[in-house]
């Protein structure tokens, strides 16, 4: 339909070329060809398609012939620039602004027709480049990893500002308590709400104008999945974020407001003096960790991950592995060799077959941690490997360090050793010969297309949020 708008616009423009260059005036050609100088400026305006015996009379009477009237090409700069202008006042992208579109005439001049142009392709290209693609994304998230490699995953800004926010509630140690939370809210001017019809898009919403933080609805009481939510929310105000500009930024602010939540639950100072404790008994391990501080087991290896290196000088790495062996989560400053695909991420990439964050999911009991060493191209790692179930499916949290720093952590006494050369291809991704010569051109496995293959990242908006439900959603509260 478009198209044939468009080439009606362009034949119109071609008929009223050929006419202005034979000199006559809409009346004169519809005297000449039979029809009213109104029907043929609608043609010539493009709004209505002319039959093909009225193009024939056309092009007598202007002395041209069929062949050049209905040429695709504009006859004149100043058509194909009405055809450019009509075609971007036509667009999606423009009509979401909803301004009203230049209306040209005969007096318009070229160049201000040249200057609205301009913006129109300016705000294409701008449209083009605000949707992130998951490259880009994958890109942005390696760069953020590669930093806080540099930074051993410390950030002492926050770190200092958590501490100074429990200090004026009266946390002293053990978990942060839902009340200690609350408190901190009405400190920084908030209220916390559970509400449950927050919308799809955000993780939690802000009223800023009425001191409200709204949070989805305690499913499982306990866990700190809520205190950590409502710290998340807390901490874009307190670290003074504002619109994300790029994906990068967005990816940043997120692991601000994890790195805050973070070390509310797990406080730096009563953190370290804990693993102090446990290296100085040789008895590190992750669980005590989390259990002291009531956090998941994943919430726990991560915060090791940002507190090891600083304090104690011991690298380490930090793997999350669905089922599948598919890399979720990843940080290490260990040389741990990870998969990696061609932009450097890791993030999606399968873990070798033979690491215990995937030989921990044929253990029998899972309630205690799976403990291994690993001898790979890069030297021996010991790891410490913990499953667990969510509805998506089983999952491991894995912490380890290089065999050296090994001697501090509970499970070193492990019997249980492999061997990988990934990512040497015979490791584990190439099929042994004898089963390659059993099942080579004798099967058919038919793949599963993930969805998100194909989907660009929200446009515009870097955290996705769509501000049409938020809006509504605050308008349905404000007044409750
Ligand atoms: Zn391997």
């Amino acid at each position: 339909m478009a198209q044939r708008t468009m080439e009606l616009t362009t034949l119109g423009h071609r008929i009223r070329h050929y006419r202005q260059t034979a000199g006559l005036t809409l009346d004169e050609l519809g005297n000449a060809v039979g029809v009213a100088g109104s029907h043929l400026s609608l043609i010539e305006n493009g709004k209505r398609e002319p039959k093909l015996s009225l193009l024939q009379s056309v092009a007598r009477a202007t002395g041209t012939d069929l062949s050049q009237l209905l040429s695709a090409e504009p006859p004149n700069r100043r058509a194909a620039l009405e055809i450019e202008l009509n075609r971007a006042q036509s667009s999606t992208v423009f009509r979401r602004l909803g301004v009203a579109p230049v209306k040209v005439t005969k007096s318009t001049p070229d160049e201000t027709i040249e200057t609205v142009l301009g913006l129109h392709r300016e705000l294409q290209r701008r449209e083009r480049d605000a949707i992130a693609t998951p490259e880009e994304a994958r890109r942005a998230n390696t760069e953020l990893r590669h930093r806080m490699r540099e930074k051993n995953n410390y950030l002492p800004g926050i770190e200092a500002l958590a501490e100074k926010q429990l200090k004026a509630v009266g946390h002293t140690s053990g978990a942060l308590t839902h009340r200690s939370v609350s408190v901190m809210a009405e400190q920084l001017g908030f209220e916390l709400l559970y509400v449950s019809d927050l919308p799809h898009s955000a993780r939690s919403v802000t009223d800023l104008e009425n001191g409200r933080i709204y949070l989805p609805p305690a499913s499982i009481p306990g866990g700190h999945g809520l205190r950590s939510m409502a710290l998340q929310a807390m901490a874009h105000r307190l670290l003074g974020h504002t619109q994300p500009t790029d994906y990068a930024d967005f990816l940043q602010q997120r692991l601000e407001i994890n790195y805050f939540a973070a070390c509310c639950l797990m406080p730096e100072t009563n953190a370290v003096a804990m693993l102090q404790q446990a290296k100085r008994d040789r008895d590190i391990a992750v669980e005590d960790f989390r259990d002291a501080f009531g956090v998941t087991h994943e919430a726990a290896g991560m915060r090791m991950t940002n507190l090891m290196t600083q304090h104690f000088d011991i690298p380490l790495h930090f793997l999350r592995v669905d089922s599948a062996g598919a890399i979720n989560r990843v940080y290490e400053n260990d040389d741990l060799p990870l998969p990696m695909d061609v932009t450097g991420a890791v993030e999606g990439q399968v873990a070798c077959k033979w690491f215990s964050a995937r030989s921990a999911f044929s253990e029998q009991n899972r309630t205690t941690e799976h403990y291994q060493y690993t001898d790979t191209p890069s030297g021996t790692f010991w790891c410490a490997t913990q499953t667990g179930t969510t509805s998506e499916g089983e999952f491991s949290i894995t912490v380890g360090v290089p065999f050296d720093d090994s001697k501090w952590f509970r499970g070193r006494e492990t019997n249980k050793r492999a061997t990988s050369i990934c990512p040497d291809e015979s490791c584990c991704r190439k099929p042994a010969a004898d089963a390659a010569a059993r099942w080579r051109g004798k099967s058919w496995p038919s793949a599963r297309v993930h969805m998100q293959m194909f989907s660009p990242l929200p446009r515009g908006a870097f955290p996705g949020v769509d501000d049409n439900e938020v809006y509504s959603f605050l308008d349905r509260h404000a007044s409750s």
